[in-house]
Formats: structure tokens, sequence, C-alpha cells
């Protein structure tokens, strides 16, 4: 069984060494929507595979860091990447390009990683992250897909090096506690975690 929640942002980045010039050479913005699609193969205690309010605490609180954001390859130019994070306050920088693909992979990994850190609760089984589609345009996404899991590995270890702008961080209480949680037990981003760090109170309906 598999469930759908629908995230949206507004971002801006350069994706570079693509063939687009537009792309490659120009600051440009996006009105990014994620398709996250859960599966599970039982349902919980009201029949669901997973409560949505569950998703509105950490995963939303994930999703709105990149909103008015710019998104940063570390990888850029110097000049680049010192003026962003000098003059504009919402930043999120990433070790790899942000490109459609790299950043389905990258929400694949973390919101993985944030499921494997939750506490089941009202009977909840073991939820997994099917797939992430990230839309850049009414045209255009990009879509992850259960194989994947050479690019999840890869990306686990690139993601924490990952860096929100200190004032993202102060306007984001939730995602800084969830962020540091992550960073500290980098395992949990591939594997289901024994001990649980995130509990039931993030349930807000
Ligand atoms: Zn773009």
């Amino acid at each position: 069984m598999r469930i759908r929640k629908l995230f949206k942002f507004e971002a801006a980045h350069i994706v570079r060494n693509c063939s687009s010039v537009r792309c490659r050479q120009n600051i440009h913005g996006h009105s990014f929507k994620v398709e996250l699609v859960l599966k599970s193969g039982t349902l919980d205690n009201a029949g669901m595979v997973m409560d949505f309010g569950l998703l509105k605490g950490r995963v939303s609180a994930f999703f709105d860091t990149f909103d008015h954001s710019y998104i940063i390859w570390s990888e850029d130019k110097s000049g680049l990447v010192r003026f962003i994070c000098n003059e504009n306050e919402r930043w999120v920088s990433l070790p790899f390009s942000p490109s459609a693909e790299n950043l389905a992979i990258f929400f694949h990994v973390i919101v993985q990683g944030i499921l494997n850190n939750t506490v089941p609760v009202n009977g909840q089984g073991g939820v997994k992250v099917h797939s992430v589609r990230v839309h850049e345009t009414d045209t255009g996404w990009a879509e992850t897909e259960l194989d994947d899991t050479p690019l999840f590995e890869e990306m686990a270890s690139m993601a924490v090096n990952c860096t929100f702008s200190p004032e993202i961080m102060a306007e984001n209480k939730e995602w800084k506690e969830t962020w540091e949680c992550l960073t500290n037990n980098p395992m949990s981003l591939t594997s289901p975690q024994e001990n649980r760090t995130f509990g039931p109170e993030n349930i807000t309906r």
C-alpha cells in the first residue's frame, strides 16, 4: 500500500555542467513540488500506512528549510558561494550539484532517516520511502526508485556535509534538532534504528 503527500517550496540555484546554457550560467528559481510516496505492507490501527500528521512535523520542517532559499553547490565558484552566504539569509549548501535528480535522492535519504528515527505509534508497520518525485517545472520531474540503493548509499555519506544557514536554523528549531540527531547518527540514514529518538509528540492532527 502506498500513500502520497505533496510538499512545495520556492528556491533558486544554478546547475553547473548541465547542457542548458541558461541553467548552468544563471541564477534562476523554481516553484518546486515534491511528491513523497511512502509504502508499507501493513496498516496501523486506524487502517492507514502512516498518519499524515506524523509527517507534518519533522518532514515538513525539512522541506521548509528550502523555501525562499538559495541552494548552493559547495564546489561552485568561490565568489558566488561567498556572495550568497554573506548577502543572503536563507541558503542550503550541498556537496553535490543541486539538480532535480540529486535533490530527489537527497530528499529520499533524509526522509527515510527521519522515519528510521521515528517511534512507531498506533500499530504502524515498517514504513519506507517508496519514491520522491521532484518537479522543477510543470513539464519536468525527476523521481527516485527503490532500486536506486547505490545512489542512496552514496548520498547518505555526502548528506552529513550539507549545511543550513544560521538564519534557517534559528528560525526552524524543529529542523535544527532533527538535523543534529541525523548527523550524530549517520547510520540511521540507511537503516532502521533500535533506539529511536523522534516520538509521537509530533502528531499535530
Ligand atoms: Zn533549475
